[in-house]
């Protein structure tokens, strides 16, 4: 039996995962669990999953209303609530928390002696340094759950690092795949979060429509492989079915298909190294007929191109780039700003933030505060 914390349990990631564990009543149980606001989300793992201890909600007004409703369970709130369940006990913690609150249980959780199923790229993008540093110490695994990553995790199984040639991580390309630059200005946030291939959380998807998802997904790639970023390319594939690849040195691709359902990475993260029957439709080949395979704009996409210039540089830089990004991405679904404003902010602050290296998680906090009140900054500037 492998028992399960589950941070963002009332997100897209989280609700999946809850489903994959009842599919495995067997095999997996769910001890505790974090969600934010969503508290009804809350009451129902509560009562569906009876041998839960703890549980942490973001507001102490709702963690004191649950404590009187299940007055058997230890129910903790904010930020030191997801610290505490990373650190408690548990075999493997799933992180689908969303953005940068996700870097502190992540990093919690290792250094308490746990293996992780990463679904909160933003750790990696923001703390890569400082996670690889803690698992190497603590000999612990991060397993991956996004869908890319997983693929390229699949395809390394059996395989040998030193004869990895390059990984090649495939995007769709996001709402906004067959739109140009000039049409870019007037886009809506309903169009944006419209994706054409994948149900996911708002936050991603418009970051999927930027590309800076991709983007991120070449740091975790980086981070999780050991890769270095010029063998590391990205190859649009609008159908979404080669969920990433690997080519070797003898020019072997190894591939993973599967529908576009987060349920399989995220089981796979659960079961690795087993493979476990999975309650989803076959993929259907036939019925999917042409895959389409290009390379990447990236002056369309040009925060694509800013990812690779952030992460070869390293230091304080991803960090930066992300905490402006997740507010320059909250401010466009807010209508404060236009979508194109997004990428002029975040390659703002990459360009003008002073380089500083990544040592230590207050040198990260720093380099978050900053990003996050340049971005506050350019946003302030247009009222
Ligand atoms: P959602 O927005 O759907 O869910 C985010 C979860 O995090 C919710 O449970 C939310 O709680 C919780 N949360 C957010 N902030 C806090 C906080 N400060 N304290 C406590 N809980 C918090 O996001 P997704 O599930 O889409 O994404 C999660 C992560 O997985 C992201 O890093 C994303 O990039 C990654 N990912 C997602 C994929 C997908 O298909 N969705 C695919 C691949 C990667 P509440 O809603 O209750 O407030
Ligand atoms: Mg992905």
């Amino acid at each position: 039996m492998k028992r399960i914390a589950l941070l963002g349990a009332s997100g897209s990631i989280g609700t999946q995962t809850v489903d994959v564990i009842l599919q495995h009543p067997d095999l997996f149980e769910l001890v505790s669990f974090g969600v934010g606001s969503r508290v009804e989300t809350a009451r129902t793992l509560l009562k569906q999953f009876p041998g839960i201890s703890l549980c942490s909600v973001m507001n102490e007004a709702d963690a004191l209303e649950l404590s009187k409703e299940y007055p058997d369970k230890t129910i903790l709130f904010g930020d030191e609530g997801l610290k505490t369940i990373a650190e408690s006990d548990y075999d493997v913690l799933v992180n689908a928390l969303v953005g940068f609150a996700g870097f502190a249980p992540t990093l919690a959780a290792i250094e308490s002696d746990h293996d992780v199923a990463l679904a909160n790229k933003e750790s990696l993008v923001c703390g890569g340094e400082l996670i690889t540093r803690a698992l190497a110490l603590h000999g612990r695994s991060l397993i991956p759950i996004d869908s890319e990553h997983s693929a390229i995790f699949q395809c390394l199984q059996g395989n040998r690092m030193r004869q990895v040639k390059r990984l090649i991580v495939t995007a769709s390309g996001g709402s906004f795949r067959n739109r140009t630059r000039e049409e870019l200005a007037s886009v809506t946030v309903e169009e944006a979060l419209a994706h054409p291939n994948w149900s996911m959380g708002a936050k991603i998807t418009i970051d999927s429509a930027t590309m800076m998802n991709k983007g991120f997904e070449v740091t975790e790639a980086h981070w999780l492989f050991g890769v270095p970023y010029e063998k590391i390319d990205v190859l649009m594939h609008p159908e979404s079915i080669v969920h990433s690849m690997v080519e070797f040195v003898d020019q072997s691709v190894m591939a993973q298909l599967g529908s576009p359902d987060m349920r399989l990475p995220i089981q796979y993260a659960l079961s690795w190294p087993d493979r476990l029957p999975l309650n989803e439709p076959p993929l259907d080949l036939a019925k999917a007929g042409t895959l389409h395979f290009s390379n990447p704009d990236t002056e369309r996409f040009p925060l694509l191109a800013l990812a690779y210039e952030a992460g070869t540089k390293g230091g304080n830089l991803g960090a930066v780039m992300n905490a402006a990004n997740e507010v320059a991405n909250a401010a466009f679904r807010n209508h404060q700003i236009p979508f194109t404003m997004i990428e002029d902010i975040v390659i703002g602050a990459v360009h003008e933030a002073p380089f500083t290296p990544l040592k230590s998680v207050d040198d990260l906090l720093a380099a978050n505060a900053w990003g996050d009140e340049y971005a506050r900054g350019k946003i302030r500037k247009l009222s």
